[in-house]
């Protein structure tokens, strides 16, 4: 905000003006899949409230929509509690961000890093769909929960066993239970096919691919959801029995090895600068795919490294999101007519 506001009363003043709106902007587009605005704007209103919250200590209320992840799970599903939250992630607007980010990595890890080592990082897109947790147990499909607020989700786990991208049964020798986290998400050229036979039946059409996938999986008749073609990607492991490597990036290969798909765009780099050129070159090249990414995420790709940096209240400090720059705002204007 400039500048910023002068007094303690035109802060409050202020802080009160934006909460309700980053509050309903959130609440339409993690519960109905629906965005309001661009990307851009909403990053925008919700960094504004959390500066002035910094600033003001005693504007931190704790129904803040800053301190919350995603949105309610919706009443129409069982809730599931997760048994380990699943976050948010820190942003980075530019290169400059992402080597500040780098940074506090390293500050984070004084005392555990050996004499002039950078932590090798691991990057991956940041695929634009919405966070589902698998559980497996003795390798067999037996939950899936939406994020939902990042404690309590919904289960979804009827729709998703119709997702034929999924193994209902894992391959190789997964560990005895294991919860596996990733994107649902709806490919561009199945949501133009689906869009067709939505007009041609005079239905209303989905506003872009993440409004259908989220549209898809949160259907009270699992048939529904059969029919809509969703694919998802594996990012990662949550709470597990059994044994897992030692990084991020062979955890990846493992889950890809029982059979959950894992995006090939992914890479590890030894140091910051080659990790900004990947997110560089893939913000020229994100039309290229046939699915949406909205940026790239990058970790630290040592699991006891992530252990030892933690995380801040809604993310971990382990990981960021580089998040590209918003596409033209004829495609948002289109999304207000269409009112998603
Ligand atoms: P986020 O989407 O920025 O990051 C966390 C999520 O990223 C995870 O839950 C996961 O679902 C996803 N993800 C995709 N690929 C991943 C990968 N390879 N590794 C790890 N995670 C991966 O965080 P958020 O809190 O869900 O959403 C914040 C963003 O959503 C904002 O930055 C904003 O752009 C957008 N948003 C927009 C509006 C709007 O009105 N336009 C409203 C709310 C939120």
């Amino acid at each position: 905000i400039s500048p910023p506001p002068a007094t303690e009363e035109a802060a409050a003043a202020l802080a009160a003006e934006l909460r309700p709106v980053v509050r309903g902007l959130a609440r339409a587009y993690y519960t109905d899949g629906q965005s309001l605005v661009g990307d851009t704007q909403y990053d925008r209103l919700f960094g504004a409230l959390r500066d002035l919250e910094a600033a003001h200590p005693a504007l931190r209320t704790p129904d803040s929509p800053t301190h919350r992840v995603g949105g309610a799970p919706l009443d129409r599903f069982e809730k599931v509690r997760h048994p380990v939250p699943l976050l948010s992630l820190g942003n980075a607007f530019d290169a400059d961000d992402l080597r500040a980010w780098y940074e506090r990595v390293l500050k984070g890890l004084d005392g555990v890093l050996d004499e002039g080592e950078r932590p090798a990082l691991a990057a991956e897109l940041k695929i634009d769909g919405l966070a589902l947790a698998l559980t497996y147990e003795d390798g067999v499909l037996v939950r899936a929960a939406t994020r939902g607020n990042g404690r309590v989700g919904e289960d979804v786990t009827p729709n998703v066993r119709t997702v034929r991208a999924l193994p209902l049964r894992l391959a190789d020798t997964p560990p005895a239970r294991v919860e596996v986290r990733g994107e649902a998400y709806m490919r561009r050229s199945t949501f133009e096919a689906l869009n067709e036979r939505l007009a041609e039946a005079g239905e209303k059409p989905l506003a872009n691919p993440r409004n259908g996938a989220v549209g898809s999986l949160r259907q009270l008749d699992p048939t529904v959801t059969a029919g809509r073609g969703l694919d998802f990607w594996a990012y990662g492991v949550g709470p597990a029995e059994g044994d897992l490597p030692a990084r991020h990036s062979a955890v990846l290969d493992a889950v890809a090895s029982w059979g959950v798909p894992v995006s090939p765009e992914r890479a590890v780099f030894d140091d910051v600068e080659a990790a900004v050129q990947f997110c560089q070159a893939w913000a020229g090249r994100r039309d290229s795919l046939d699915y949406e990414i909205d940026g790239v995420v990058v970790k630290v790709d040592r699991l006891d490294y992530q252990g030892v940096l933690g995380q801040v209240a809604t993310a971990p400090r382990w990981a960021v999101a580089f998040k590209f720059p918003a596409r033209e705002a004829t495609t948002r204007l289109l999304d207000i007519e269409h009112n998603v």
